[in-house]
């Protein structure tokens, strides 16, 4: 009998539910709005590398504060924007807002940019990328691509086909999270990822657990037979950090380097980074 009411009637006279529905559709059009308006920013996280303590890039991530209800995490409004069909026009403006940031930084950084498995679908993705790069006048060899497990699940020949295609741009691929989810050793059978971000979870107890000092280990190996560098996520003291090297990690990533930064900030931080290597040449030669 409670089956034949259904769940919508129950949905329907459940004012709880209602009032988060409403709440959601009215997040939903803020979110249009604020998409239209640009009014969604990028924060930018340096990622060194782990042999000579150098930004050898930078991740653009996506910040949105609402005008009444404040900072909206990415966690919430990114799978949001994929729900309500947002997702493409916000993701390349993102992908536009992060090139034509990086133009403007030394040429040995990259820009790492986050991508929506949706963005895969439309399957024209190369082509908008390519014009971006062309637009924003960024060389590909300066873009990075993050991707995760999600969007090889979805079309998996359309997917590869797609990432073939940027990587012939020059572009980097970056298999994001890995080793969470439903992330599979399969995937470096079909594809060269050039990079993989190990999980922040492995990251948090390498410390402490003798199986997530194994599984970073063993992501490593895989690396180096592989030619993947790999990259450390969300490392916040220096007994993770010191773990991480010792397990081979190429890159590392995290509080304990940097928050993310406004696009001033990394403006500041990046010709400050340039300006002492200047100073550096110039003080070798003035030697010679
Ligand atoms: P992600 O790509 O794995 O990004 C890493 C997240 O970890 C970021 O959270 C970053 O701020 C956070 N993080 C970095 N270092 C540390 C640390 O030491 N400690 C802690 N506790 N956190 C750290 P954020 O910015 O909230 O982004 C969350 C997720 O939202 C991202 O995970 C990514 O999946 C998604 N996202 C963010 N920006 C974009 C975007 O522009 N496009 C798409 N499609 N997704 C995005
Ligand atoms: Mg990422
Ligand atoms: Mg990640
Ligand atoms: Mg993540």
């Amino acid at each position: 009998r409670a089956k034949e009411r259904g769940r919508g009637s129950v949905c329907c006279f459940d004012p709880e539910m209602d009032e988060a529905s409403r709440d959601r559709r009215t997040l939903e059009a803020d979110l249009r709005t604020a998409v239209a308006d640009g009014d969604i920013k990028l924060v930018y996280q340096p990622v060194l590398s782990a042999l000579t303590g150098e930004i050898t890039s930078v991740e653009a991530l996506a910040r949105w504060s609402h005008p009444k209800k404040g900072p909206i995490p990415p966690d919430v409004f990114i799978p949001l924007a994929e729900e309500c069909g947002l997702i493409r026009t916000l993701g390349e403006a993102l992908l536009r807002l992060a090139c034509s940031d990086a133009v403007w930084w030394p040429s040995s950084v990259r820009v790492a940019v986050n991508l929506s498995p949706l963005q895969f679908q439309s399957g024209d993705l190369s082509q908008t990328v390519e014009s971006v790069l062309q637009d924003t006048g960024l060389a590909a060899n300066r873009l990075q691509l993050e991707v995760t497990e999600g969007l090889v699940i979805r079309d998996v020949e359309r997917t590869f086909m797609e990432l073939e295609r940027l990587r012939a741009l020059g572009i980097q691929i970056l298999m994001d999270d890995f080793g969470v989810g439903y992330s599979s050793l399969s995937y470096f059978q079909r594809f060269p990822f050039d990079k993989v971000k190990i999980d922040k979870s492995f990251v948090d107890h390498i410390t402490t657990s003798r199986a997530s000092r194994a599984i970073v280990q063993a992501v490593v190996g895989l690396g180096e037979q592989l030619g993947m560098g790999i990259v450390a996520e969300g490392v916040e003291t220096e007994e993770q950090m010191h773990a991480l090297v010792a397990a081979g990690c190429t890159h590392l990533q995290g509080y304990l380097f940097s928050k993310p930064l406004t696009t001033i900030e990394m403006d500041e931080r990046l010709s400050a980074l340039h300006d002492a290597s200047l100073d550096g040449i110039r003080r070798i030669s003035a030697q010679a």
